[in-house]
């Protein structure tokens, strides 16, 4: 019985961490009910220009400042920057926020190399590291067949996504990703994984997964515990990816 009820109580915990629920403080309608702040929301972009971010939003890129990123070293990151993007330079490594995210709403624009050059894995390869751990693959997936589970838009390695929704090379195309970090008890043990929603130009490819830990390649890896926040990082595959208009918001405990 004990046993059950520990069970109950975990299932709970569990719940309450997964997902919002109704806030029995409130009645429903309740006039004393604090209203939402208000904000700017983001406009669209299109092919020529990027959207503004919300207003609340941490502009993490906007077209010229690449100050908000450092390389593998801690140093100024070396991307280039032109015409209000930044590029992948070949062996100039990874790149990473100076500040650290949990939680959060992230949008981010790419447009892959034209000429396409490269088959599979080797076209247009580039990476958004969630908490530099969890990877959703860019790529160029517009007519170019790779493995499905590392395909553009993929939680690599974990999950493909729903359908396959790339543009071609040379225009630009967004993500909008919501995660969820993974919740550690106080040992260590996985209280809750990550979760992700992943749309790539609007459309959904990613519906609240649940990832098995870090994403890798030809391996799952188990979860180790971690701070509540890392940076986020951008992946040099080698391939000359473009990205702008990268703004992120982050999100409170339950949301
Ligand atoms: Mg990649």
């Amino acid at each position: 019985m004990k046993t059950i009820f520990s069970v109950l109580a975990l299932a709970l915990c569990l719940a309450q961490l997964s997902m919002a629920q109704v806030d029995p403080r409130w009645k429903p309608n309740d006039p004393d009910r604090p209203l939402p702040p208000v904000i700017e929301p983001a406009t669209a972009s299109t092919q020529d220009a990027p959207g503004q971010p919300p207003s609340d939003a941490v502009v993490l890129f906007g077209g010229k400042d690449i100050s908000q990123w450092a390389g593998e070293d801690g140093q100024a990151a070396k991307w280039k920057v032109a015409d209000g993007y930044m590029e992948v330079v070949l062996h100039s490594g990874y790149i990473h926020t100076r500040q650290p995210f949990g939680d959060c709403q992230l949008h981010v624009e790419f447009a892959e190399p034209v000429p396409p050059v490269g088959e599979s894995q080797d076209r247009g390869n580039s990476g958004v590291f969630l908490m530099g751990l969890y990877e959703v693959q860019v790529l160029d997936s517009y007519q170019n067949k790779t493995y499905a589970d590392g395909q553009a838009s993929a939680v690599y390695g974990q999950f493909p996504p729903q359908v396959n929704a790339s543009r071609p090379p040379g225009q630009w195309q967004t993500y909008d990703i919501i995660f969820h970090r993974p919740r550690f008890d106080k040992d260590g043990k996985v209280l809750s994984p990550a979760r992700e929603t992943v749309l790539h130009n609007g459309v959904l490819v990613q519906d609240n997964v649940e990832l098995s830990g870090p994403t890798a390649h030809h391996d799952r890896p188990p979860y180790k515990p971690t701070p509540d926040k890392l940076p986020l990082s951008l992946q040099d595959h080698g391939n000359p990816v473009r990205f702008r208009n990268i703004w992120i918001r982050e999100l409170g405990e339950g949301q």
